[in-house]
C-alpha cells in the first residue's frame, strides 16, 4: 500500500521533494500551499526576486528527467558582475562558470506544471489557499483552513515541513516537542524592484549576461539580474531601522529618489513601475537555525523550513534544493525506513546548515577595509588556483559558487576570513 505523504508549503524544495517521492512509486503525496494557484492568478510581483543556482542545486533538478532543461529555458545565464560607483569605472568580476537565474516563482511555476503533468491524480494532490493551522503528531493529523469554507483535518502517514522561513510546522515542534530552535531577523530589509535592460531613447543598454549591482553606501544597495524578455529583476536592499524609502510619497518622489541614488538604474524605471514600487510591501528576511531537522519517525523539517539563511552569498534555494537529493539518497539506503532516514538526515544535514548559517553571515565583509581586502584575495586566490589548483582551493566565494563541497568543509578551509569578518562587526566584539 501506498504511504501518505502530506507536504505543507509549494515552494522550491516542497514541489521539488514530491517529484522524488512520486518517481519512488511507494507514495501518494498531497501538497497544501497558502498561496495562490500560479496558474490560474497573475502572480503578484511583491513576494518573488531573481534566484541564482549553481552546481549544488542544479544536481538536484537534473535528476528528474527534464526538469533542468524546463528550468533553462526560462532562465538567463549570467557570467559576472558589474558593481556600479557614484564615481569612476564599474567594478567588473568574471565568473569562469556561468550562474543561472531565475525568478522565485517562475522556478516554482515549472516545477509545479511539471508535476501535474507527470503525475495523476491517484498519485497526487496539489491544494492552493490552503493554510495548515494545526499540528497533532500523537493522532498524526494536520488541520487545514481554505481561504474559502472550513477548516478540516486529515491524517499522514509522514508529514513534511516544507513551509518556508516562518514555518508554522516548525514553531509547533518548538512549543511541543522540544525542538530547539534559535530564529534571527537578519538587519537588512529588502524590495523587489522591476526594471527593463534598455532604454533606447538614452541610447542606454545593459549587459544582459552580467548580473548588476550599485552599493550606494555600506547601508544601501541594489542587485539587479538579467531576465528573458530584456527584464531586469532584482531588489534594493537597506537597513530596516534606517529605511530611506520611508519618506517617499509619490511616485514621482521613487523617480527622483532612484535618479539620485542609483543613477543608472533610476534611467531604466519606468513611471509605472515607481507607482507600483511604492505600493509593493517591504520583505524582511528571518535566519532559522535547529538542533535537528525531524521528529520521531513521521515529520521532516526541510529547505528553509529547517535552515533559512541570509541571501548575501545565494544559497538558501541551492541548499534547500539538495536537502531533497540528499534526503532521496538516504530513502534509497535504508530502504524508505523514514525511522532510519529522518534521524540520519539530520545527523548529516545539520552542520552543513550551520556552516552555511556562518558562511551567510560572514562571507562578505561590510568593513570598506575588509572589502577591498576580499577583492585582493579573490585576485589572488583564483591566479594561484589557476597556477596550483591540487595545492590551492579558490576563495571561498568562488569555493560556494562554482564547486559543491559539502559547507562544513568551505568553512572549515575559510575559518580565518570568517572569523576576521566577524571581528570587524560592532556586534560581535
Ligand atoms: C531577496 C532574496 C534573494 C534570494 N536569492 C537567492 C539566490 O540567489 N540563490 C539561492 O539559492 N537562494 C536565494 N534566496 C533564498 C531562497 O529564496 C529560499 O532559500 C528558497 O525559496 C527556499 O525554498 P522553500 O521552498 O524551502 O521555501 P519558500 O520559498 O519560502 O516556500 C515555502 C512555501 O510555503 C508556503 N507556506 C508557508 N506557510 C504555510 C502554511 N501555514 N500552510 C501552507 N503553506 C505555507 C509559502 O507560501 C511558500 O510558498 C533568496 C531569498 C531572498 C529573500
Amino acid at each position: 500500500m501506498l504511504q501518505k505523504v502530506v507536504i505543507v508549503g509549494a515552494g522550491p524544495t516542497g514541489l521539488l521533494l514530491a517529484h522524488y517521492l512520486l518517481r519512488r512509486g511507494k507514495y501518494r503525496v498531497e501538497l497544501y500551499e497558502r498561496r495562490s494557484d500560479p496558474r490560474l492568478v497573475d502572480v503578484s510581483q511583491d513576494r518573488t526576486f531573481p534566484i541564482s543556482l549553481q552546481e549544488r542545486g542544479r544536481k538536484a533538478l537534473r535528476k528528474i528527467a527534464g526538469l533542468e532543461e524546463a528550468i533553462i529555458s526560462a532562465s538567463v545565464f549570467c557570467n559576472g558582475s558589474k558593481i556600479y560607483r557614484q564615481r569612476g569605472k564599474a567594478l567588473e568580476i568574471s565568473r569562469t562558470i556561468p550562474l543561472l537565474t531565475i525568478d522565485r516563482n517562475r522556478l516554482v511555476m515549472i516545477l509545479l506544471q511539471h508535476l501535474t503533468q507527470t503525475y495523476n491524480s491517484d498519485q497526487l494532490t496539489v491544494k492552493f489557499s490552503c493554510q495548515c493551522v494545526e499540528v497533532d503528531r500523537s493522532a498524526k493529523t494536520v488541520t487545514l483552513k481554505p481561504e474559502q469554507g472550513e477548516a478540516f483535518s486529515l491524517t499522514y502517514d509522514r508529514l513534511v515541513a516544507a513551509d518556508g522561513a516562518r514555518s508554522p510546522i516548525r514553531d509547533y515542534l518548538v512549543q511541543d516537542a522540544g525542538l530547539q530552535c534559535d530564529q534571527n531577523y537578519v538587519p537588512d530589509a529588502y524590495k523587489s524592484v522591476f526594471l527593463t535592460r534598455l532604454n533606447p531613447a538614452l541610447g542606454l543598454e545593459l549587459e544582459p549576461d552580467k548580473i548588476h549591482g550599485w552599493n550606494r553606501d555600506n547601508k544601501t544597495r541594489m542587485l539587479m539580474v538579467p531576465q528573458p524578455g530584456d527584464q531586469l529583476n532584482g531588489v534594493i536592499i537597506f537597513e530596516q531601522e534606517q529605511n530611506p524609502l520611508s519618506s517617499l510619497r509619490t511616485k514621482e518622489e521613487v523617480l527622483t529618489f532612484f535618479q539620485e541614488n542609483f543613477p543608472l538604474f533610476g534611467q531604466l524605471m519606468s513611471p509605472e513601475e515607481a507607482e507600483a514600487f511604492w505600493h509593493r510591501l517591504v520583505g524582511r528576511v528571518l535566519t532559522v537555525q535547529c538542533d535537528r531537522f525531524h521528529e520521531g519517525d513521521s515529520i521532516l523539517l526541510i529547505g528553509d523550513a529547517a535552515h533559512a539563511v541570509s541571501p548575501s552569498i545565494g544559497q538558501g534555494c541551492n541548499a534547500s534544493l539538495e536537502d531533497v537529493l540528499i534526503f532521496e539518497r538516504l530513502l534509497e539506503q535504508y530502504e524508505d525506513d523514514w525511522a532510519l532516514v529522518l534521524p540520519t538526515f539530520s545527523e548529516q544535514r545539520v552542520p552543513d546548515a550551520h556552516a552555511l548559517r556562518e558562511l551567510s553571515d560572514y562571507s562578505f565583509p561590510r568593513a570598506k577595509r575588509l572589502v577591498a581586502e576580499y577583492f585582493l584575495r579573490l585576485k589572488i586566490r583564483r591566479f594561484l588556483h589557476r597556477c596550483f589548483p591540487q595545492w590551492v582551493k579558490p576563495f571561498v566565494f568562488d569555493l560556494l559558487l562554482d564547486h559543491d563541497l559539502p559547507y562544513s568543509q568551505v568553512l572549515r578551509l575559510h575559518q580565518g576570513w570568517i572569523n576576521k569578518v566577524k571581528r570587524s562587526l560592532p556586534q560581535s566584539s
